[in-house]
């Protein structure tokens, strides 16, 4: 299977412009498209990444308004990490404590530093200054400088009761390997490694068995380049007898889905076509983008959602 890395990842908040505030203000993400969920279209999907949204920077939200809280544990992509350049943890610290964000104590994960705080929904985020060259350009926004700014995905962890059957998964049919291992976590790259291709399968026993709601993540994606190999992905895992949807178009991507072993949701998606299919790259985000089967009911769905600003 050709997978390149994460593509996207797609989490549960209750209030939007809570969350757009925090993602574009605090973390200095652009908001590169507004949408609405296309199984929902009441409401939005919301999502943020570098100037163009680029596979493999971009978290994108299901605000559901009222939400209760989730429970983060196994059984669920439990932590979402950024790449930042190396030396800007210290920058990031002050920031979060000015900004009031509830942070936890950094660490060392492996050779790097883990700085984690927590989204107004209590979604975990880590900030990880690493080592590791990453030749993705920081992406500066009012209140982030290119020199501490967030590049894009370092990692995505997936907490697990039992990590084997997902490792396989993983190796043997996602092309993955083994990277490094200590403690509870280990490791996985894909392609030519490095941030933006990892995947970490923790079982920690002292987590609780997670369950979905505001501040969960509800799927990690992975990319592929394009449509041959999406297809040959689709057909590989339904040929192994995995419940894997069929090819959906999502306009800015196909994807497909399966849950893995221990239930964690799955997506692949191309990297083309891209965010810059429905709108020009300087105004992304700034109009509702609906997909074409929705457009003639934009007036509906337009005054059913709540304003942003
Ligand atoms: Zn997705």
């Amino acid at each position: 299977m050709q997978l390149l890395g994460l593509h996207h990842i797609t989490a549960i908040a209750a209030d939007p412009r809570r969350n757009l505030d925090f993602y574009t203000r605090v973390l200095g993400l652009r908001f590169v498209k507004k949408s609405v969920n296309q199984d929902d279209p009441g409401t939005y999907h919301l999502y943020y990444g570098d100037r163009t949204g680029s596979p493999g920077t971009v978290l994108t939200f299901f605000p559901w308004a009222g939400i209760k809280r989730g429970r983060p544990g196994t059984g669920q992509a439990y932590a979402t990490a950024f790449s930042v350049p190396a030396g800007a943890l210290g920058f990031w610290q002050e920031r979060l404590a000015l900004l009031k964000v509830e942070t936890a104590a950094s660490e060392a994960r492996f050779a790097d530093q883990v700085l984690t705080c927590f989204d107004p929904d209590g979604l975990r985020i880590e900030l990880i200054a690493t080592a590791e060259a990453d030749p993705r350009a920081p992406a500066p926004s009012a209140e982030v400088p290119g020199s501490h700014a967030i590049r894009g995905f370092h990692s995505a962890t997936l907490a697990l009761a039992d990590a084997a059957a997902t490792a396989d998964l993983l190796t043997n049919v996602m092309g993955h390997r083994r990277a490094v291992q200590s403690g509870h976590r280990t490791r996985f790259a894909v392609a030519a490694g490095g941030p933006g291709t990892y995947v970490d399968l923790l079982t920690d026993p002292a987590l609780p068995r997670g369950l979905n709601g505001a501040g969960t993540v509800h799927h990690i994606a992975f990319r592929t380049p394009d449509d041959p190999a999406h297809q040959a992905a689709q057909a590989q895992l339904s040929a192994l007898g995995v419940g894997v949807t069929p090819v959906i178009d999502r306009a800015y991507f196909k994807s497909i889905y399966y849950r893995e072993p221990r239930g964690v949701l799955f997506e692949i998606a191309t990297d083309q076509p891209g965010f810059a299919i429905d709108e020009p790259v300087e105004t992304l985000g700034t109009r509702l983008s609906l997909p074409p089967r929705l457009e003639p009911l934009r007036a509906e769905i337009e005054a059913a959602l709540p304003p942003l600003s």
